[in-house]
C-alpha cells in the first residue's frame, strides 16, 4: 500500500547525507570536511569482515600498470581500462592515507608493510593488518576518526528507506526509519555507500543487511544500474548450518586441503589448476557436484591434520561451534554469494546521473571489476572512490534547500510472519535460480516470484525493495545469454564448465 508522507515526521537539514558506514561511506565522509555530513548506518558493514587484505602496488617489483593488467585479466575483458588505471594508480596513496588514519599494517623484516601474494595477482601486493583481520582494523580506524571529526554526525540503527527529489528531479532529501520514528533529512547531496547484495541469497558470506537497499532506492528514482548479473560466489563457504556462512579461505587449500565429494572422490580432479584453480572455476565445479545431488567437503585431514586450529583459528572456531573437528573430519562446503560486481552506474566522480546523487563502494559499478572481481580490489576501490566522490561534492558547494516532495511512501500491513515467508522464498530462489549456474527457465521463474512479491501491497517497503533488486538481477542474468566471468548460463553454454573433463555422477 502506498500512502502520502504522513506527518508527524521529524526533520533535519544537512549538507550531505552518506548512507553507509563501511569503507566507502567513511572514506567519503572523512574527506568531506568541513562540509556538514550525516552518516547513516543500519547493521554491520562487510568492511569489518574482510579477511584477505587490500591490494596496492607498493613493492619495488610492482607497478599500478601490472596491477591494472591483473585486474583486467580477472574481469574477463569487461574491465574499463581507464578506471583500472586510475584506481590502481591511487593504490599506494590510499595505503599512506590509511596509515595516517591509524591503520597499522603487518610489517616485514625490513620494517615496511609486508606484501602477500594472492590468486590471480602477478605480484605480491596484498597488505594485511592483524593477520586475517584487515577489514576490522580499517573499519576501527576510520570509525574512530569519524567519531572525532566535528563535521560528521553519525546515526546508528538508521535505515534509509526512500530518496526524495524536487520538481526538477534533483535530490532534495532522504527518509530514514529510526527505531520507531521516521526522520526526513533535507539535503541536496546523498551518497549511497550501502554495500553488497549477498543477503538476498540463502547461501551468503555477507552481513544479513547486505540486501541491495541502495540499489532499490536509486532505481526507484530512475538511476541507471549496470552489470547486475555479475555476482561473485565464494567456492568454499562452510556449510555448517550458519547464516551467513563462514569462509574457508583459499589459504586452506593452499596448505594442501582438497575438495572431495560424498564418496571421497576428488572434486577438482582433471581440471586445470586442480584445487587451486581460480575462484569461479572452483565455484562452478562445487556447484555442479551439489546440483548433481552430491555433497562437497574440504578435507584437511591428511595435509594439515592436528595443526589446523593453530594455522586457521577463525575457520577452526566456526567448525568447533558446529561440532566438527577439521583435524579428523572433512568440512562441508558450498558456494555462497560473496561480492557484487554490478551496481549503480557511476562515472569516475561517483556521479549517478541523478543530480545530487553519488554512489561509492560495492553498491556502485565503476567498471573496475568487469565480469569478475580480482580478490582484494574491493576495499581499495571503496576507499579510493569514496575520496573521489567527496572531492566532487565539495566542488559543487551543496546547500540544503527545502524539498518539494513528490514521492508517496509505501507502508505494508503484513505481519512479520508473512514478511519472513516472502524473504525465505526469495532467498531460496536466488540461490537456486540466480546462483553459480543459471538458465533462462529458472530465471524466468525467479522473475515471476520476485515481481509477485514486489507487487503485494500487504508487504512492507523493505521487502518490496528486496524483491525489486532480485528481479533486476534475474532480468540482467536472463538477458545475457552468453557465459562470461562469474555469469555462467547452463542452458546456452552446455559446456559452460569448459574446464571440466567429466561430470560427477
Ligand atoms: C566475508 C568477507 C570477506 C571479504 N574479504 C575481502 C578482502 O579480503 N579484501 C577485499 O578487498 N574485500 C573483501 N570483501 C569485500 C569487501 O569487504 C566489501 O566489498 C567492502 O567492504 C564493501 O565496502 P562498502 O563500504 O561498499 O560496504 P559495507 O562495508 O558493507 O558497508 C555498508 C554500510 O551500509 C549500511 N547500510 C546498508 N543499507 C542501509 C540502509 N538502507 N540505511 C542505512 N545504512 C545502510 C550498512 O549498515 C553498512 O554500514 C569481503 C567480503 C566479505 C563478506
Amino acid at each position: 500500500m502506498f500512502t502520502p508522507l504522513d506527518p508527524p515526521i521529524e526533520t533535519l537539514t544537512t549538507g550531505v547525507v552518506v548512507v553507509g558506514a563501511g569503507a566507502a561511506g567513511l572514506a567519503t565522509a572523512l574527506n568531506l570536511a568541513p562540509c556538514q555530513v550525516v552518516v547513516l548506518a543500519h547493521g554491520p558493514a562487510a568492511t569489518g569482515w574482510a579477511q584477505g587484505g587490500i591490494a596496492a602496488a607498493t613493492g619495488p617489483d610492482d607497478s599500478p600498470a601490472f596491477h591494472a593488467a591483473d585486474t583486467a585479466a580477472a574481469g574477463a575483458g569487461l574491465v574499463d581500462p581507464l578506471v583500472a588505471a586510475l584506481v590502481t594508480a591511487a593504490g599506494p596513496g590510499c595505503i599512506d592515507w590509511l596509515q595516517s588514519a591509524g591503520v597499522t599494517f603487518d610489517r616485514g623484516t625490513d620494517g615496511r608493510p609486508a606484501r602477500g601474494l594472492e590468486a590471480a595477482h602477478g605480484r605480491a601486493r596484498i597488505l594485511h593488518a592483524g593477520g586475517d583481520a584487515t577489514g576490522r582494523a580499517i573499519l576501527a580506524a576510520l570509525t574512530a576518526r569519524a567519531a572525532a571529526a566535528p563535521h560528521i554526525r553519525r546515526l546508528d540503527n538508521a535505515e534509509a528507506t526512500a530518496l526524495l527529489t524536487d520538481a526538477r528531479g534533483r535530490i532534495a532529501g532522504i527518509i530514514v526509519d529510526l527505531t520507531g520514528r521516521r526522520l526526513m533529512i533535507r539535503t541536496p547531496a546523498v551518497v549511497l555507500a550501502t554495500g553488497g547484495i549477498g543477503g538476498l541469497y540463502a547461501h551468503s558470506t555477507n552481513p544479513p543487511g547486505a540486501t541491495g537497499r541502495g540499489l532499490a532506492l536509486a532505481a526507484r528514482i530512475g538511476a541507471r544500474l549496470r552489470d547486475l548479473e555479475f555476482v561473485q560466489f565464494h567456492p568454499t563457504a562452510m556449510d555448517l548450518g550458519g547464516d551467513p556462512m563462514p569462509l574457508a579461505s583459499e589459504a586452506i587449500r593452499g596448505a594442501g586441503a582438497v575438495l572431495i565429494d560424498g564418496a571421497g572422490r576428488p572434486v577438482m580432479a582433471g581440471i586445470s589448476g586442480g584445487d587451486l584453480a581460480p575462484r569461479d572455476v572452483v565455484a562452478r565445479q562445487v556447484a555442479a557436484t551439489i546440483d548433481a545431488g552430491d555433497r562437497v567437503f574440504l578435507d584437511a585431514r591428511a595435509a594439515i591434520g592436528p595443526g589446523f586450529a593453530e594455522r586457521f583459528p577463525t575457520a577452526a572456531a566456526a567448525c568447533r561451534t558446529a561440532g566438527i573437528d577439521p583435524a579428523s573430519q572433512p568440512i562441508p562446503v558450498a558456494p555462497a554469494a560473496h561480492y557484487h560486481m554490478g551496481g549503480i552506474a557511476v562515472d569516475l566522480a561517483g556521479r549517478t546521473g541523478i543530480p545530487g546523487l553519488w554512489a561509492a563502494g560495492e553498491v556502485a559499478a565503476t567498471g573496475l571489476h568487469g565480469a569478475n572481481r580480482l580478490a582484494s580490489n574491493s576495499l581499495l576501490e571503496a576507499l579510493v572512490c569514496g575520496g573521489w566522490v567527496a572531492r566532487d561534492i565539495l566542488s559543487t558547494s551543496p546547500d540544503a534547500r527545502a524539498p518539494v516532495i513528490r514521492q508517496a511512501l509505501r507502508t505494508g500491513r503484513a505481519g512479520t510472519g508473512e514478511g519472513a515467508v516472502a524473504i525465505g522464498r526469495l532467498r531460496a530462489a536466488m540461490s537456486r535460480q540466480a546462483g553459480v549456474l543459471r538458465d533462462a527457465a529458472g530465471l524466468d521463474q525467479l522473475i515471476g516470484l520476485a515481481a509477485a512479491i514486489e507487487a503485494d501491497p500487504q508487504l512492507p517497503a523493505a521487502i518490496a525493495d528486496r524483491a525489486l533488486v532480485c528481479r533486476l538481477i534475474a532480468e540482467a542474468a536472463r538477458d545475457r545469454p552468453d557465459s562470461i566471468g562469474a555469469h555462467q548460463r547452463a542452458d546456452t553454454t552446455p559446456l559452460a564448465l569448459r574446464e571440466r573433463s567429466h561430470v560427477p555422477a
